[in-house]
């Protein structure tokens, strides 16, 4: 197979190739304090940026914007990321002045505010996840996953148990929970999927001895499977002596619902910029806190939001604070996590919908990715294909074609929608994930599944044209490989430029 040609249709000037000598974007007032001179030593000759006007820069920024896919042009099914909408109540709450401009080292009397709305959050998470303890510092899902192992680590150690060195993680697994335990220089021990998509016991049993730490499982897993021996896996890894690991990346399948703790969970990360429609790929900064089961409440990373002292309950408000467990593994980050683009977005969210609501959810995530998953299941082949939580898997390949899930992937982009996830999870060839999440209405995955069968007979009749694609976007079909190697991130350097 060869690829289309790598040259772009167009050509986008940068701001340099606009800029003309003269012309400038702000006009500083008068000065009403006496003029003194700059340090010359500091000065350089000449400083070559682009010399523009304001509205040729906006216009220029807004122009390339329009080239960007996001979840506020259209529909963004990909597997995994839960790309929901991101409702803009949660924009207005987190300019707030009372949170937008307070600093981290402010004395807490001026922000009690900020650290009841914290506080507020480590409970609602308990509430909804059936833990014991939250940390809120981890920046994203992976940064959870790491302080999680952390605190596994901890726990045995404080428990003089020095042999365990070993994770279970299943071959569904998403890559940054090897990643994580390769970090803190841990084995990890893959652990095969059964022909249901459940963990294989048997493996799993084999594999439980006392040189395992724990296991990390996503459920329901990435092939959007709930796995329905969900018990006897936890069972068997406790019975070893080892810490059972959610990734609560799959979370918005079960709000409402199930609650990880209660199902045995010692401690698990939330994705609060997929669950709890924080804007995530390129939108603003993920948040990962950690719940944890009472055994590791004292590992926990230091500072937790607490009550210093009690209020009561009518005049006298509490004093919140910060406090330190007692056997804590330390800080995860500076300051405490993602305040104001992650807390106070997602607690909004949280506080917007209520216990009802996010049971609503859950519920019509998985309503729609079942839809869906009935309208396609003729067409693409499901390997694993019985009901689904909130996504699923379809191979996105035809026998006696050559074509690909990439070319799938890329046509789709012609039908104008962000294609689903591909190549993930391994176990599943030319694999196609998509996750449709609850916002979107009927009329739209009606669209989506129309435009994967006109596609799927696009690939008999016209395999060219999928080979070819994407050909309504501003750039055509890149050579990911060499996007990769020769990665370029600045497409213009001044002419005197050295490095
Ligand atoms: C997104 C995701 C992660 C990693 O989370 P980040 O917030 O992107 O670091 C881990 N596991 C699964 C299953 C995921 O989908």
């Amino acid at each position: 197979m060869t690829n289309a040609p790598v040259t772009p249709k167009i050509v986008e000037p940068t701001l340099f190739d606009l800029s003309s000598p003269g012309r400038i974007g702000v006009t500083f007032p008068k000065p009403d304090v006496p003029l003194a001179d700059l340090p010359t030593d500091l000065l350089r000759e000449d400083l070559p940026l682009p010399e523009l006007a304001e509205v040729d820069v906006v216009r220029h920024y807004m122009h390339l914007s329009k080239f960007n896919y996001s979840v506020d042009s259209g529909f963004y099914p990909l597997g995994s990321c839960t790309m929901k909408y991101n409702p803009k109540i949660n924009e207005d709450t987190c300019r707030l002045p009372g949170f937008l401009f307070t600093h981290p080292l402010q004395p807490i009397e001026t922000v009690q505010g900020n650290l009841a709305l914290m506080y507020q959050m480590q409970e609602w998470l308990k509430e909804i996840s059936g833990f014991a303890g939250i940390t809120l510092q981890p920046a994203a899902g992976a940064h959870g996953e790491f302080t999680g192992v952390l605190m596994m680590r901890a726990y045995h150690k404080a428990r003089g148990d020095h042999k365990r060195t070993k994770m279970l993680i299943p071959d569904a697994a998403h890559g940054t929970n090897p990643a994580s335990v390769g970090m803190l220089g841990m084995s990890v021990v893959t652990i095969p999927s059964d022909a249901r998509g459940n963990v294989d016991l048997e493996k799993l049993k084999a594999a439980c001895d006392d040189t395992v730490v724990g296991m990390m499982l996503t459920n329901p897993n990435t092939l959007g499977l709930f796995d329905e021996h969900i018990e006897e896996v936890i069972k068997l890894v406790k019975d070893c002596g080892g810490l059972m690991y959610g990734d609560g990346a799959n979370l918005n399948a079960l709000l409402g619902i199930v609650r990880p703790g209660d199902l045995g969970f010692d401690l698990m990360h939330f994705n609060l910029h997929k669950t709890f429609a924080v804007p995530h790929g390129g939108g603003g900064p993920g948040s990962g806190p950690v719940g944890v089961s009472q055994r590791l409440l004292d590992f926990l990373p230091e500072p937790l939001v607490g009550i210093l002292e009690e209020g009561d309950g009518d005049e006298l408000a509490p004093l919140f604070g910060f406090v330190s467990p007692p056997r804590t593994i330390g800080r995860m980050k500076a300051f405490h996590g993602h305040f104001g683009g992650g807390l106070v977005r997602a607690y909004t969210y949280i506080a917007m919908h209520g216990p009802d609501g996010l049971k609503d959810i859950a519920q019509y995530a998985v309503l729609n990715a079942n839809y869906l998953l009935a309208r396609l299941r003729d067409t693409y082949k499901v390997p694993f294909d019985r009901i689904c939580m909130h996504e699923f898997v379809a191979e996105g390949r035809f026998e006696g074609s050559d074509v690909r899930a990439l070319d799938i992937a890329k046509r789709l982009m012609d039908y104008d929608f962000h294609p689903p996830t591909n190549y993930f999870p391994l176990i599943v060839h030319e694999a196609l994930m998509i996750e449709p999440t609850e916002t979107e209405n009927k009329d739209t995955l009606d669209a989506f599944a129309d435009a994967l069968i006109k596609i799927a007979e696009e690939a008999k009749s016209q395999p060219e044209l999928l080979h070819e694609a994407p050909h309504i976007t501003p750039f055509g079909r890149m050579d990911e490989v060499k996007a990769a190697r020769e990665l370029v991130l600045c497409c213009w350097l001044p002419e005197n430029y050295s490095e």
